[in-house]
């Protein structure tokens, strides 16, 4: 009896012999033909299951390794690791012997990431592969992927004795970029359509990553590249700007002969604003050096109280004109921190210089500090110094509060807005506090006073 579904024969049922010696009659004939159509549809429906279940199981099995490939792709901004990444997932899905990635260029193809290769790469170490020699120059063109086979009178290949390549173009929109080759001594096993199609999703996984990646590598050169003319121009200015303010105090001194009041009055503003230049030209060279992760430090053991009355005897003559009470309240032992005391300094004056702007004239400021169990952050030093400046000045409003460590920020109160200012100062400072493994923050009242702290480790 036939196995039938649709027109589609499956098999066949044969009975033989009936077990009590009769022949078989028509009815027994009717019972096997229906008998034979119900089977049929269960055996199609049972193969049709086992094939949809191969399918979801191969789909889901893709789909979670594509899922770790994107996350070992993204997982850097790297051009070189990314493209390491994918030779490395297309061999070991492919189960390629040797395979590598090249970045097309004008002329040629340049290698960047190989694997499986004794020599025969080696003349490519300096030269570009040659995209008519080697044929890839229709892969470009199509973006499809190729297989070929030595047995078929292909070639030429780049592995020694290999029979089989496969070469698969990494596209970005619609230019490609680079190709991945993958290269076999074998010959026995083709690579099926499924791989290769499995190969080619994976190429575009990569492009994205290699192109964001090559995207970072450039704004990353561009910002070095900022932060060299940055940092040249501060050093250029430095020696122009030192002579003005030499000069500039010669004269006011009388040096070159008397000078009237307003005369004095006009040099004192140039004095203040090359004062104002001078920090604003060593704020941007910082800014550019935290940026470009050039910033060092010397540490060593600092003991605080010298930083506040270097900073206090730097800033005497800003506090006496605002008529302003400061109290340092410390306490008679302080261990030593382990900083950088330059560093340090620039902190504390920070601090201090900020709290006298802005606040009032005849306001209140107090500089206290604390050896402390590090309560701030479980994961740094255990012992640090903490230490805070208090004002009874014009306040932060919240509005302003979530800003305040941003670059160039100054708030837009008319009040902050009376003191010059570049708004890199707390930028710098927090960058500064947190290299030498403390920590910043502060509490503040609109119109009512700012503290601000910072904690630096405690040197052992
Ligand atoms: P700058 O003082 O040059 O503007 P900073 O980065 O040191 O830059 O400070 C950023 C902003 O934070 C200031 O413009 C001001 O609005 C606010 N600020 C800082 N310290 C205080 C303070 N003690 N009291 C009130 N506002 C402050």
């Amino acid at each position: 009896m036939p196995l039938l579904v649709k027109d589609r024969l499956l098999g066949v049922i044969e009975v033989v012999n009936r077990k009590d010696g009769l022949p078989f009659v028509r009815d027994d004939q009717n019972l096997l033909a229906s008998f034979a159509a119900q089977a049929a549809v269960a055996i199609e429906n049972a193969r049709l299951y086992t094939m949809t279940d191969q399918a979801l199981a191969s789909r889901v099995e893709e789909l979670s390794v594509m899922q770790r490939i994107d996350r070992d792709l993204n997982a850097s901004l790297e051009s070189g690791r990314a493209m390491r990444i994918t030779l490395e997932w297309a061999l070991r899905q492919s189960g390629a012997e040797a395979g590598f990635l090249g970045l097309v260029r004008e002329d040629g193809l340049e290698l960047k990431e190989v694997y499986g290769y004794a020599e025969e790469l080696q003349p490519f170490e300096r030269a570009l592969v040659s995209l008519e020699q080697y044929k890839f120059a229709q892969v470009i063109e199509s973006g499809a992927p190729r297989q070929i086979a030595a047995e078929d009178g292909n070639g030429p290949f780049f592995l020694k004795d290999a029979k089989q390549q496969v070469v698969l173009p990494i596209r970005r929109e619609t230019t490609t970029m680079g190709l991945l080759v993958l290269e076999n001594r074998t010959d026995e096993q083709r690579m099926s359509e499924e791989m290769i199609n499995f190969l080619a999703r994976l190429s575009d996984r990569a492009s994205i990553a290699i192109s964001n990646a090559q995207l970072y590598d450039e704004v990353q050169q561009a910002n070095d590249a900022k932060s060299d003319f940055v940092s040249f121009v501060s050093h250029e200015l430095k020696n122009p700007m030192t002579s003005i303010k030499g000069y500039t105090e010669l004269l006011a001194a009388g040096a070159v002969g008397p000078i009237t009041d307003p005369q004095k009055n006009f040099l004192n503003t140039i004095r203040s604003n090359v004062e104002r230049m001078t920090i604003l030209v060593s704020d941007l060279n910082d800014v550019s050096k935290i940026e470009a992760g050039r910033l060092r430090f010397d540490f060593a053991t600092v003991d605080i109280k010298d930083v506040v009355e270097e900073v206090l005897r730097s800033l005497r003559r800003m506090l006496e004109e605002k008529d302003q009470e400061i109290s340092v309240e410390l306490p008679a032992e302080l261990p030593a921190a382990w900083a950088d005391k330059g560093r340090l300094v620039q902190i504390v004056t920070n601090f201090i210089s900020n709290s006298c702007k802005y606040t009032p004239e005849g306001g209140k400021l107090i500089v206290s500090a604390e050896a402390s169990e590090n309560q701030w952050d479980p994961a740094g030093a255990k012992q640090v110094l903490h230490f805070w400046v208090k004002d009874n000045g014009i306040g932060i409003s919240e509005e302003d509060q979530k800003k305040i460590f941003t670059k160039f920020f100054r708030s837009e109160d008319p009040k902050t807005r009376e003191a010059p200012g570049t708004g890199l100062g707390l930028n710098i400072t927090k960058s500064l506090v947190e290299a030498q493994g403390g920590q910043i923050w502060f509490e503040s009242v609109f119109r009512e006073g700012t503290t601000f702290h910072f904690t630096i480790p405690i040197a052992e």
